[in-house]
């Protein structure tokens, strides 16, 4: 049977939008689906080769203006490879993913000329890689009063302490640092971003152990003891941090939400197919109960809602007029409905559904990350009730 997502991509993308899915598609099918599980079963991260692999293709240079080596494309073209890696792995994917949404964004957003000059080339081939440094041991939701502080020292700024659950950590090759730099100022303008090379004197990354979500992505602490970098450094104004990182996770949200729909468009296919071949009761289909078919339509009717609101919130991304509250909701929503059908078609599949090569844990376990990573679900709705308080 043809993937239900394609379906509907078909109706929401243009001809040429679709080529590039169906070649990342082709990529996923051939070079991830058939290894995915042995890397799971052996703990692997994404294997370099198949990095390398997704470098060959493009893939992150996506979004990446062809003057500074990219491919030229634009936010719809990470949506849909996160739809096409994400239909089997969503840490295969996140890896191009964060490099991009949360990696080069910053950078391409608030960067100066030097900047981007310097490293989105050697970004867009893969030879680079930008982690993002927002979230703490101390500071997940409350990610404005960060306890990583930069001091001034001379013309050098020192940073100190420790950063989390940086997706990326074990290829960075430079961090971007969210610091304390005016702990008396405003809420919202008591930080600073800093590009920090890993290999900078002071840095220290130790990959986080026992994660069972995101298997083959890299999540790293970071520690900072003493790290002194330049002014040049500092990534959008000084003491504007808060707005650097806050303004990328706009387009990061809508990534999140695509990999949310990827999981949900394989658990429908898996479901779907498997209800019509699991046979029971006078040698007949389990879909013909009626409460299957339910969870069928439901997971159906979800995919599609969300792939349109996911690439309508895209569209107003990609010509500035995507709010804070929009982008929360679509992320909001595409990972709670996704996770709850996904519990439900686990159900449907029955006993089954328990072993990794079937696939359905994976997606369960991994959508988890989706209603907590890049704002909780819970914290977002913060955000999302304030047009409904008149705020
Ligand atoms: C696999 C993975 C990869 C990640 N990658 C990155 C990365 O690359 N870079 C990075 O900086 N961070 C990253 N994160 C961190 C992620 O963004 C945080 O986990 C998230 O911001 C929540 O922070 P926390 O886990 O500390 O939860 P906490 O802030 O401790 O919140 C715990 C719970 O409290 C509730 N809560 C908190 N605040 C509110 C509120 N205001 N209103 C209502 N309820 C609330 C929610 O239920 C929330 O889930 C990653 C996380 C994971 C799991």
């Amino acid at each position: 049977m043809p993937r239900r997502i394609d379906t509907y991509l078909k109706d929401l993308i243009p001809e040429e939008k679709f080529a590039f899915y169906e070649t990342v598609r082709g990529f996923s099918d051939a070079e991830i689906a058939p290894h995915l599980l042995q890397w799971e079963r052996d703990h692997r991260l994404v294997p370099d080769e198949c990095i390398r692999a997704m470098g060959e293709l493009g893939l992150f240079g996506l979004p990446i203006a062809e003057e500074y080596g990219g491919q030229g494309g634009d936010h719809t073209d990470l949506l849909l490879m996160g739809l096409a890696l994400g239909y089997h792995s969503q840490s295969v994917a996140i890896t191009p993913g964060a490099a991009l949404s949360l990696g080069a964004k910053p950078l391409q957003l608030c960067g100066t000329e030097a900047q981007k000059r310097a490293h989105l080339p050697a970004l867009a081939r893969g030879e680079r890689m930008f982690v993002f440094g927002l979230s703490e041991p101390g500071r997940g939701s409350d990610a404005a009063n960060p306890e990583v502080t930069a001091v001034r020292r001379g013309s050098n700024w020192v940073i100190q302490g420790e950063k989390c659950w940086s997706t990326n950590a074990r290829w960075a090759s430079h961090v971007i640092v969210h610091a304390l730099t005016n702990p008396t100022g405003a809420n919202g303008k008591r930080s600073t971003c800093f590009i920090v090379p890993m290999d900078q004197k002071g840095v220290f990354y130790q990959e986080m152990q026992g994660k069972k979500v995101w298997e083959q992505s890299s999540t790293g602490s970071i520690m900072f003891d003493g790290v002194e970098v330049p002014d040049d450094t500092i990534l959008g104004a000084e003491n504007d941090g808060f707005k650097v990182m806050v303004t990328t996770l706009n387009g990061g949200r809508l990534f999140i939400a695509s990999l949310a729909l990827a999981s949900l468009a394989f658990a429908l296919d898996k479901t779907r197919v498997y209800a019509e071949e699991r046979i029971q009761f006078d040698n007949k289909p389990i879909g013909r109960f009626q409460r299957v078919q339910d969870v069928i339509v439901d997971m159906d009717i979800a995919l599609e809602r969300g792939l349109s609101w996911l690439m309508h919130c895209c569209r107003l991304y990609e010509s500035n007029a995507l709010s804070r509250e929009q982008a929360a909701k679509v992320k909001v929503d595409c990972s709670r409905s996704a996770s709850e059908l996904l519990g439900l078609a686990m159900e449907v599949c029955g006993g089954v559904a328990c072993f990794d090569e079937f696939g359905l844990i994976r997606h369960h376990n991994d959508l988890f990350v989706t209603r907590v990573g890049e704002g909780s679900n819970f914290a977002l709705k913060d955000l999302i009730v304030r047009p409904l308080r008149g705020k």
